[in-house]
C-alpha cells in the first residue's frame, strides 16, 4: 500500500517556531523526500472554533497567516494539497458516525484534552465540540485514510484515540479504514520546544512564541529576554542545562556549520555545554549565538513569506483548490464508510430487491 501524510495546524495566529522544528519541518523533508503518493496538509478551522467560537474573526483572520507560513516554509502546491477543514463537510459525517464508537470516560482520559481544558478555564462548561475534537481529529485522518502524522509529542493523545477508533470500525463493520503511524520528531528538544519564557510548551495560547515571520529585530530581543539558568549569575559560576531555553533551542535549531560562522572558538554544541557546565561562559555569548543561528534559520522563511504576500488572491486559489481535491479524498472514504456500516440504501440493488421480495408475499 501507498503513503499518504495528513497532518494540520489551528489557524488561531500565526505560526511558530514550536510548530517548525515540531512538524513543519519534517513534512517539508518528507515533501522533498518523494516517499509520500499523497500529502494533505490541513488548516483546522473547525477545530480552531470548538474553543472559539465567539471569535469566529480570529480564525478568520488567521487561515491566511497560516497558509502563508506554510508556503514561507517550503511546503509545495504542487506537491502537496493544502486544504481548509469546514471546506470538507465529509469530516463532520465521518465524526459524526465515530461518536459511536466512543465512550464519554475514555475522552475524559485524555491527558491533552485534560490540560487544555485547564488552560482555558473550561472546567464548569466544556463545549461538546471541545471535549469531541479528538474524534474529529480521527475523522480528519481517516478521511485521507492517511498512513503517517508528523506531529509533535502533545498529539501523542490524539494518535491513540485515532488507532483506537480505527479498530473498534474495522472490527464491527470489516476492514475499511487505515491505521496511521504517528511520526514525532527525532530529537527531544523538539518535541515539544517551551516557550521563552521557559514554560513547558511554546503554544499561541500562552502567548511566549518566537514567530516564524517575526523580524530580525523582534527575535533578537526575545532571544536576549530568553529563560536561562536562574542560578548561572556570574560568569564564572557553573551553569545548568537542564530547563535551560537557551541550550533547548540549540538543541533544536544549531547546525554544525554555524559553528565557524558565528562562534569559531568552539567545534561543536557538546563542547559549549561543556564549558557552560564546568563555568566561565556568560548567558549572552550564548544568546548571542542562539540569536545568530535562529536569524540564519528564518530569514529565508520570511523573505518567502513576503514574496508570496504580494499575490494573496494566488494563496487563497491554491486553498481552495486543495480543498476541492481534499474534499473528492474524503468522499470516496466516506462512501467507504457508510456501505460498511450499511447506510447505503440507495446504492445497494440487491437490498432494495430483496425488501421488495419480502412484501411481494405479504
Ligand atoms: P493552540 O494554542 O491554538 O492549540 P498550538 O501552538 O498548540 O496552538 P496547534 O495548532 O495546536 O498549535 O499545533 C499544531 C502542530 O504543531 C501539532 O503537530 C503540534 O504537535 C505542533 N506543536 C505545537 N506547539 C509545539 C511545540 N511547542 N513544540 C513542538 N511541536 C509543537
Ligand atoms: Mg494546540
Amino acid at each position: 500500500m501507498g503513503k499518504t501524510m495528513l497532518t494540520g495546524d489551528r489557524p488561531t495566529g500565526r505560526l511558530h517556531v514550536g510548530h517548525y522544528v515540531g512538524s513543519l519541518r519534517r513534512r517539508v523533508e518528507l515533501q522533498e523526500s518523494g516517499g509520500f503518493d499523497d500529502i494533505f496538509i490541513m488548516i483546522a478551522d473547525a477545530q480552531a472554533l470548538t474553543d472559539n467560537a465567539d471569535n469566529p474573526e480570529k480564525v478568520r483572520q488567521n487561515i491566511i497567516e497560516v497558509a502563508l507560513d506554510y508556503l514561507a516554509c517550503g511546503l509545495d502546491p504542487e506537491k502537496s494539497t493544502l486544504f481548509i477543514q469546514s471546506q470538507v463537510p465529509e469530516l463532520c459525517e465521518l465524526s459524526f458516525y465515530y461518536m459511536n464508537l466512543v465512550t464519554v470516560s475514555r475522552l475524559q482520559r485524555n491527558p491533552t484534552v485534560k490540560s487544555e481544558i485547564q488552560m482555558r478555564n473550561f472546567e464548569a462548561s466544556i463545549p461538546v465540540g471541545f471535549f469531541t475534537y479528538p474524534i474529529s481529529q480521527a475523522a480528519d485522518i481517516t478521511a485521507f485514510q492517511a498512513t503517517t502524522v508528523p506531529v509533535g509529542e502533545d498529539q501523542l493523545p490524539m494518535l491513540e484515540q485515532t488507532k483506537e477508533i480505527v479498530r473498534k470500525f474495522n472490527s464491527v463493520y470489516g476492514d475499511t479504514l487505515v491505521e496511521p503511524e504517528i511520526l514525532l520528531p527525532d530529537n527531544q528538544a523538539c518535541m515539544r520546544l517551551p516557550g521563552i519564557d521557559g514554560k513547558a510548551k511554546m503554544s499561541k495560547s500562552l502567548n511566549n512564541c518566537i514567530y516564524l515571520s517575526e523580524e530580525p529585530e523582534e527575535i533578537k530581543q526575545k532571544v536576549f529576554s530568553m529563560f536561562t539558568d536562574p542560578t548561572h549569575i556570574r560568569i564564572e559560576d557553573p551553569g545548568k542545562l537542564e530547563g535551560n531555553t537557551v541550550f533547548t533551542y540549540l538543541d533544536a535549531f544549531c547546525r554544525p556549520e554555524y559553528f565557524p560562522e558565528f562562534l569559531p572558538d568552539y567545534t561543536s554544541l557538546d563542547e559549549l555545554k561543556s564549558h557552560y557546565k564546568r563555568g566561565g561562559l556568560g548567558d549572552m555569548k550564548v544568546k548571542r549565538f542562539l540569536n545568530a543561528v535562529l536569524q540564519a534559520e528564518l530569514e529565508p522563511i520570511r523573505k518567502r513569506r513576503k514574496e508570496y504576500q504580494k499575490d494573496i488572491p494566488y494563496v487563497y486559489e491554491i486553498l481552495r483548490k486543495g480543498s476541492e481535491k481534499a474534499e473528492k479524498r474524503a468522499a470516496e472514504t466516506l462512501q467507504n464508510v457508510k456501505a460498511a456500516m450499511k447506510i447505503n440504501y440507495f446504492d445497494d440493488a440487491e437490498l432494495i430487491s430483496s425488501q421488495a421480495e419480502r412484501f411481494q408475499n405479504q
